[in-house]
């Protein structure tokens, strides 16, 4: 889920650490801990893979950050566009990781570490540390990656327009006929070719598939009067990109259309639902609304968005019960759907980003049922 970093200064990177030190204390931790992943690219730079070699970045308050990283993979870390904003620590094979981690942590308390982080990492640091406690980075910062600024936006606009271009041509091919796995994998070739540098999913899921929300592709060919869900995205210029549309090879019936109609107004009003201030289960309320006043409540099976960023999954989620306020610069799905088993399935999404006088959509491909070959 984590591709080559954008292209960001290292003041950008030692901001967002000093944030996230400071976001820590106010959450009553003592730091925080940061394997390879999203939080870790978002915060350095730097992409390592996760292997079972220690690499793990510490922010604590008042401190300069320290990355700990094996010595054969310091080289790399040291040209990672972070890496004059921090300090690193390179152990060698036959060395124990944790025993060169542990001073850093000698406050002993609770930390935060990232979701990804590896258990035996995590087993090796309460070994090594037995006064210090760890929850989870996610769930203490929900919001830390939430709020993206003008130049993130900007990377998240033009990953959404990349998108929305390989809509625009993948309308034009054939689909009845072909199989699903086809039409996905010019999908990815698309996307690739208007700027991609990692396709995270081409969901092609046609006739009954298409009311399998997370169906991705199979070898089933693509018949005339098929409903076909089209859910793709992936990394461009280390942002995400995430857009679905539903079309119809041929002509559709009435019902496809009223429920293609309905599945529209529904996300028509979850965008409208995006203001400064409203909650995120609000978003939810007013999409699930228009689809259950319809009739079609219980296939609408899942929530009605989430956040992107440099993953294509994050916080914040549209979701019932998620209390948290939407602020100017968060970037999300609104994302409804109506699924009818055994027949088809219709979702439309975009990514919308707050701003101070509601939403603006960062995918603008026609919302309209289209007609495909
Ligand atoms: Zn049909
Ligand atoms: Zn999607
Ligand atoms: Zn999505």
């Amino acid at each position: 889920m984590t591709g080559t970093a954008a292209p960001f200064a290292a003041d950008d990177y030692r901001a967002r650490m000093e944030r996230a030190a400071r976001s820590a204390a106010e959450a009553g931790l003592a730091g925080l801990l940061v394997a390879p992943g999203p939080d870790l690219v978002w915060l350095t730079g730097y992409a390592p893979p996760a292997t079972e070699r220690l690499t793990l970045l510490v922010l604590a308050p008042g401190q300069d950050p320290v990355l700990v990283v094996p010595a054969l993979e310091a080289p790399d870390a040291a040209k990672s566009p972070g890496a004059s904003a921090l300090t690193l620590r390179d152990w060698t094979d036959g060395k124990d990781p944790y025993a060169v981690t542990a001073p850093l942590l000698d406050t002993g308390g609770r930390f935060g570490i990232s979701d990804n982080a590896w258990a035996m990492h995590l087993l090796g640091l309460q070994k090594a540390l037995p006064g210090t406690s760890y929850a989870s980075l996610t769930e203490a910062l929900p919001m830390l990656r939430a709020v993206k600024d003008r130049a993130e936006l900007e990377l998240l606009a033009a990953a959404g327009a990349a998108a929305d271009a390989a809509f625009e041509e993948i309308r034009k091919l054939p689909f009845g006929g072909r199989r699903e796995s086809e039409v996905a994998a010019d999908l990815a070739d698309l996307l690739r070719r208007f700027g991609h540098s990692q396709v995270d999913f081409t969901i092609v899921a046609s006739g009954p598939n298409g009311a399998n929300p997370h169906h991705e592709v199979g070898d089933r060919v693509i018949e005339r009067g098929d409903m076909v869900v089209l859910d793709f995205g992936g990394l461009k210029d280390g942002y995400g990109s995430d857009t679905s549309r539903t079309v119809h090879v041929g002509e559709p019936t009435d019902e496809e259309r009223r429920v293609h109609d309905l599945v529209r107004a529904a996300q028509e009003a979850g965008f409208h639902a995006v203001r400064p201030g409203a909650a995120c289960q609000e978003v939810d309320r007013a999409a699930r609304a228009v689809i259950a006043d319809a009739g079609y409540g219980e296939y609408f099976i899942h929530r009605t968005g989430h956040g992107i960023g440099v993953t294509t999954h994050e916080p914040p989620y549209m979701i019932e019960g998620e209390e948290q306020p939407l602020v100017p610069g968060m970037c999300f799905s609104v994302e409804p759907g109506v699924y009818l088993p055994g027949r088809f399935g219709v979702r439309i999404e975009d990514i919308v980003t707050v701003t101070e006088s509601g939403g603006r959509r960062l995918n603008d491909t026609t919302r309209e049922m289209v007609i495909v070959d």
